[in-house]
């Protein structure tokens, strides 16, 4: 329920829409507004008798939220959600931010080479993976603490800020002490304990969609999020399990303008494991920036053809700068720019 106080409701009406809330045992969020306040009601499961509010003196409507999801729904919050990062750079609103880098670290020179590669081409946001979820145990899981280390370091050489996963409910603290994103991975959107975890992290969360999930157990993982007080989720489009093997995911372009439609939250897009192809990523880009996405997260590799984990989808340098071109041209054409690395000029 959304309480929508009158433009000339006083605080004392706030704080009496808020008092009966919590009388009627459910937790209040007063957000004020620029033309006037709103009170959402958390707690509830299930609809709530909203008349004992609707009768206090500043309440304009009461107006009851239809989706299982709430914080997170365009009906709780029209206006789209614009995060500032640590460099300024802001997701959600006119910037496309993009975000690059390899699968996972694997060396300081690899990451290295890594970032300056991505931060010529024009990336904001370094990605590298610490600890790994592979679906193999036998494969390469990644250089932990370490690779943490790395990213930090590799932050201080080139401005880029850092997105890196966080696998689990006790390696949270220690990943959000040097990520400027804490991504959370396809395999683990519905660790509702992690989920609870990062919601209480102080960091924004990359949420990634799991492989067999709807659009609506993508926003409801969100509302975990959002439920324990962090309100800086961007939510991320990776490609589903398909039926065809010709690629490794079928990349659904389609949820980002129904994420746009549904929720106020960012979407952002990856095309190397939605596809799991190099020659695709350039393409499905494009698409998914056409299509609205507020940034893309792109797999790329100083030699792929080494690259410990998903080299097949990771793009070199120059393919990474290529696409970037056309990006660029993109963004102008839909009223956007690329987001621009902090001391450059736009
Ligand atoms: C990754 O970003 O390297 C990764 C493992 O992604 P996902 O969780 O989408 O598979
Ligand atoms: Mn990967």
């Amino acid at each position: 329920m959304l309480v929508v106080m009158r433009h000339d409701a006083s605080p004392e009406d706030v704080q009496r829409v808020v008092t009966t809330i919590e009388e009627m045992g459910y937790e209040a969020r007063p957000m004020p507004g620029r033309q006037r306040t709103t009170v959402g009601l958390v707690g509830n499961d299930g609809r709530v008798d909203g008349a004992r509010v609707q009768a206090l003196p500043g309440v304009a409507e009461v107006i009851f939220v239809t989706k299982p999801y709430k914080q997170v729904s365009r009906e709780w919050k029209p206006e789209s959600t614009v995060i500032r990062l640590a460099n300024g750079v802001t997701i959600g609103g006119p910037e496309v931010v993009v975000m690059a880098g390899p699968c996972s670290v694997e060396s300081e020179s690899q990451i290295m080479a890594a970032a300056e590669a991505v931060r010529a081409a024009g990336a904001t946001v370094l990605r590298g993976g610490a600890f790994k979820p592979r679906s193999s145990p036998y494969s390469f899981q990644g250089l932990g603490r370490e690779a943490l280390r790395l990213l930090a370091r590799a932050r201080e050489a080139t401005g880029l800020l850092i997105v890196t996963e966080a696998m689990d409910p006790d390696q949270v603290d220690e990943v959000a002490d040097i990520a400027d994103i804490v991504q959370i991975g396809a395999r683990n959107m519905q660790n509702y304990t992690l989920l609870r975890r990062v919601g209480r992290c102080g960091k924004p969360v990359l949420l990634k969609r799991g492989m067999a999930a709807t659009v609506q157990d993508l926003l409801l993982s969100a509302e975990y999020i959002l439920a324990e007080g962090n309100p800086d989720v961007i939510l991320c489009e990776r490609g589903l399990r398909g039926f065809d093997t010709v690629t490794r995911n079928l990349f659904d372009v389609t949820a980002i303008p129904v994420v746009h439609h549904l929720s106020h939250l960012p979407i952002v897009a990856d095309p190397s494991h939605g596809t799991g192809r190099r020659d695709l990523v350039p393409p499905m880009a494009r698409a998914a920036l056409a299509a609205g996405a507020d940034g893309l997260i792109i797999e790329v590799h100083p030699a792929p053809e080494r690259a410990l984990s998903d080299g097949a989808q990771s793009l070199d340098p120059a393919e990474f700068a290529g696409m970037m071109q056309d990006l660029g041209r993109i963004a102008d054409a839909i009223g956007r720019s690329l987001a621009v690395p902090a001391g450059a000029s736009k």
